[in-house]
């Protein structure tokens, strides 16, 4: 047909399975096995439906105002957004706007070059090492703009905040964009860098650390003039994207620092077990500092583990992809799901 000679085609970005059978064992998309923080719920009560009648603040000024005190910032120095990957696809338009191609690793979050296809932005993959680390070696060429997620996805592995600076002294001319969905498992955050580097953007997400991930809120926190230009995209696209539950309830999870810190602490315990038993039943993967283990069993393929777990109504994440199709990513879940994970790995490996 000639009208669709100009749609805008794409291939579009493939979300884990969010299954409709109860019983399942969820381990594939990185949720928070512990529901949000009490006063959460509490909140959610209070929330009068009359409110909803109005449009929501479209700064959203309550949740990126608690943000602030909780991160010793300014709130102008805050963006928020419909969970990080809206957060991050604004980023996408508004930073890297250039010939020049945007570089990230060669194993990454597997919606950035869904991004730059969608904006038609040119990109170059940087390969991951052997060990799937980053060479920072490989950001010193000519490039439009950089991202990449600290630790890594779906690879769980940390680079030091060292690391992020040498890209960044090398970088001053372009939008680096690190993106901290599942910093807050153990890693160090490169939010300190902020006070050096004007043209640093941070970004994490209430759907890992803050278990709100069926609330979609993610922030993105940077100078107050990377902050202007994210805004003046967005108030060009939606201005109100975040509803006022989200906004309401965000802020009261930030509130809870104890509860969050609490329930991080016991997903980072499990994990540490886990990759001590999976050890033992011949799985080898990189050490993550993530909410997930990224794991190739020595023998069997991913794809065989992962068919055998779903049959056994266990979830986990699986790509065919080269360099990592044996690959299985595991969420770290509650201690009872993670034990029932490993009995159905022992059973799977001893076949
Ligand atoms: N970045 C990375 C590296 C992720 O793994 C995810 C989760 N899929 C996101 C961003 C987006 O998370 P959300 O939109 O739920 O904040």
């Amino acid at each position: 047909m000639s009208w669709e000679k100009s749609v805008r085609r794409v291939v579009p970005y493939v979300p884990g399975e969010q299954p409709k059978q109860k019983g399942i064992i969820k381990l594939n998309t990185n949720e928070n096995p512990y529901p949000p923080a009490p006063g959460v719920e509490r909140r959610l009560k209070e929330i009068d439906c009359g409110t909803l009648r109005l449009y929501p603040d479209p700064d959203a000024g309550v949740l990126a105002k608690e943000l602030a005190v909780y991160y010793g910032l300014k709130p102008s120095q805050i963006f928020v957004g419909v969970g990080s990957d809206d957060v991050i696809s604004i980023a996408f338009l508004t930073f890297f706007n250039s010939d020049k191609p945007v570089l990230f690793p060669d194993v990454t979050y597997s919606f950035y070059d869904v991004w730059a296809d969608l904006y038609r932005i040119p990109y170059k993959l940087c390969p991951l090492d052997a060990d799937f680390r980053i060479n920072p070696e490989d950001y010193r060429q000519e490039n439009g703009g950089i991202i990449f997620p600290n630790p890594n996805a779906p690879t769980g592995v940390l680079e030091s905040v060292d690391t992020v600076e040498e890209i960044l002294k090398a970088n001053p001319k372009v939008v680096v964009i690190v993106d901290e969905a599942y910093i807050d498992f153990g890693g160090e955050s490169c939010l300190p860098l902020l006070s050096r580097y004007e043209n640093l953007l941070v970004v994490q997400t209430f759907s890992k650390s803050r278990s709100m991930a069926g609330m979609r809120i993610g922030f993105a926190i940077g100078s107050e003039k990377l902050i202007r230009y994210l805004n003046d995209v967005k108030f060009s696209f939606n201005s109100y994207t975040m509803n006022l539950p989200a906004q309401l309830l965000g802020a009261e999870a930030v509130r809870d620092k104890d509860y969050f810190l609490k329930t991080c602490s016991k997903i980072m315990e499990t994990r540490e077990w886990v990759k001590g038993e999976l050890q033992k039943l011949d799985f080898h993967f990189p050490d993550s500092k993530a909410n997930f283990l990224f794991a190739a069993h020595k023998t069997i393929s991913g794809k065989e583990i992962f068919t055998a777990l779903r049959e056994r109504g266990i979830y986990v994440r699986h790509w065919d992809k080269p360099r990592i199709e044996n690959y299985l990513r595991i969420t770290i879940g509650t201690r009872e799901e993670m034990d029932k994970l490993l009995e159905a790995l022992s059973e799977i490996v001893a076949k």
